[in-house]
């Protein structure tokens, strides 16, 4: 039986889902107030708290190591992401995105998670092209490890306004909206909002980013990186000393490089710090010198600010059946930094999450 179900959220998390509701069979409608759009016309203000755009965006593998039980929860999400990514840029090169390229690492203080790295432990985790590097291959003596493997960066407007012209394409419905509640949702009738086309909504999905202001494990972390013209042929991660974290990302399609980048927690500051820039394009002309320009400089195209919606206890992927049985919100946020490479993965839980309340719902099985 066909249901219509209404996403709330045009970001990676919300489309991602959107398209595999859809293909699973399901009317659905995309309910947000921000959209994919082209970068240039993201306002760095008023849409601060859209978090998509202004996200890297690349795949940086976290190794699963027992004492993070975050990082071996969220493991399988990013192996699912990447065989979709995969495929994605297999049918459709030049117009998803996403760009196939080397991740390259140097870490000045690696964990135990790192230093048990092989090519036969990465070779079980599913890393693909994973390669040890030598001292001789590290920028400096300051670092102490260094790895490279296949990864994938997306330019994330190109991205998602490819998987939104998708899904539309799909028979899939938007609407514009700001809502208070995901409760809301079931409020809205065909009457009151003509594009539902449906005359009620049989579940909700909250892949809202930050969620709706109840969730006292919610926290923002600031990052602001740099925009450069410059192209660089890999990403490049550094963790330095101090904790902090030196990286590029290319976005491809023409959109330059981000060179990163900060991470800083209740951190609500909108306007980019002009020391930060400075101190982040400084680190990493250190790191990955062959990426300047002929003046061994960088073309600074401008500064991001973003606010990762970060989560205590990693993202909340949950299914909740409202008091006195009025609905059932399928929960998707709390994606923190890792919103792009967890994506697919996130998307197939919540397919499976509702599916399973539908289940329930006809008797052949528990929520
Ligand atoms: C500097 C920086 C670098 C990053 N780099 C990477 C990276 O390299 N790799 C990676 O995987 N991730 C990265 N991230 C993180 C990634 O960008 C986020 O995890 C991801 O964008 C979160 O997506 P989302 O769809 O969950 O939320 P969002 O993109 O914030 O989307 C939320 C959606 O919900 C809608 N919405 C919210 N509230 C309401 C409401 N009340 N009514 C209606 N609609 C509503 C919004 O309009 C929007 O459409 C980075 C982030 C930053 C800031």
């Amino acid at each position: 039986m066909t249901r219509h179900i209404a996403v709330i959220g045009s970001g990676v998390t919300g489309i991602s889902s959107a398209l595999l509701l859809l293909r699973a069979g399901h009317r659905v409608t995309i309910i947000a107030k921000d959209f994919p759009a082209p970068f240039e016309t993201i306002d760095p203000i008023t849409q601060i708290n859209y978090t998509s755009p202004w996200g890297g965006a690349h795949n940086r593998w976290v190794p699963p190591h027992p004492s993070n039980a975050q990082a071996v929860f969220e493991h399988p999400l990013s192996i699912t992401t990447f065989s979709h990514m995969k495929s994605l840029f297999a049918s459709h090169p030049t117009t998803a995105g996403i760009t196939f390229l080397k991740g390259v690492e140097y870490l000045e203080s690696p964990g135990p998670e790192y230093l048990s790295l092989t090519p036969a432990t990465a070779a079980s985790l599913q890393l693909s092209g994973f390669r040890l590097l030598p001292q001789s291959e590290f920028p400096d003596q300051k670092v102490k490890w260094g790895c490279e493997y296949e990864t994938y960066c997306v330019n994330p407007m190109v991205y998602l306004s490819f998987l939104l012209r998708r899904f539309v394409h799909r028979g899939g419905r938007v609407l514009k909206h700001a809502l208070r509640s995901p409760v809301e949702v079931f409020a809205l009738s065909e009457r009151s909002t003509p594009s539902l086309k449906n005359g009620g909504v049989d579940a909700v999905v909250n892949a809202s980013g930050f969620g709706f202001g109840g969730d006292g494990n919610m926290f923002i972390t600031r990052g602001q990186t740099v925009l450069v013209a410059e192209e660089c042929d890999a990403t490049v991660t550094r963790q330095n000393a101090d904790g902090s974290w030196t990286f590029c990302v290319p976005r491809g399609f023409e959109g330059g490089t981000v060179i990163g980048g900060t991470k800083e927690v209740d951190d609500w500051g909108v306007e980019p710090r002009p020391e930060t820039r400075e101190k982040l394009l400084r680190m990493f002309k250190g790191t990955c010198p062959r990426i300047l320009n002929g003046k061994g400089e960088f073309t600074v195209m401008g500064d991001i600010v973003g606010r990762r919606p970060s989560r205590r206890g990693g993202p909340r992927i949950e299914g909740e059946v409202l008091e006195g049985g009025k609905g059932f919100v399928m929960h998707a946020y709390g994606l923190g930094g890792r919103g792009y490479e967890l994506s697919w993965g996130v998307a197939e839980r919540v397919v499976e999450g509702v599916e399973g309340y539908f289940r329930a719902l006809r008797g052949e099985s528990k929520i």
